[in-house]
């Protein structure tokens, strides 16, 4: 599962995406529209700028923008910057590999083999998909009961 930090990292570079050629985006806006603790937010940012994804500017009318246009700038790459993982179990994670205790050996289990197919397409389809391309919410498209 996608971590609390890589989730709000998202919903605040679509929020910068929507904003984008529109000027330096204030925290505290980002912080409110998208419901993330401030402080936290900070911290993401810095993270983002340092990538070179995000640019800021301080003072009075100063803020946040994204570095280059959103279709330049797909789900894949943010969840790698933000090191997410997209497996559905710890032991088909790249980033937070992990074996349950009693666990088979990692070469034979089909468990483990089937994790590795679904994360390898569920990076396939991130990578696919850019912060330019609409996506609409689940009340817009009918809920899932997965
Ligand atoms: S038993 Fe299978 S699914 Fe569980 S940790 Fe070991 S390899 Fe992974």
């Amino acid at each position: 599962m996608l971590s609390q930090k890589t989730r709000y990292a998202i919903r605040a570079m679509q929020h910068l995406a929507d904003r984008y050629g529109e000027g330096p985006v204030q925290l505290g806006e980002i912080a409110t529209a998208q419901k993330i603790p401030a402080k936290f937010l900070t911290t993401i940012l810095s993270e983002l700028g340092r990538a070179g994804v995000v640019e800021s500017q301080r003072g009075r009318d100063g803020g946040y923008w994204l570095a280059s246009p959103p279709q330049e700038l797909t789900y894949g790459n943010l969840v790698r910057l933000m090191r997410g993982s997209l497996a559905l179990v710890p032991c088909a994670s790249r980033n937070a590999h992990e074996r349950c205790s009693n666990c088979v050996a990692e070469n034979e289990c089909r468990l483990r083999a089937l994790m590795l197919k679904v994360r390898d397409q569920t990076a396939d389809l991130l990578d696919s998909i850019h912060l330019s391309d609409p996506i609409q919410p689940p009340s817009q498209v009918g809920d899932s009961t997965i």
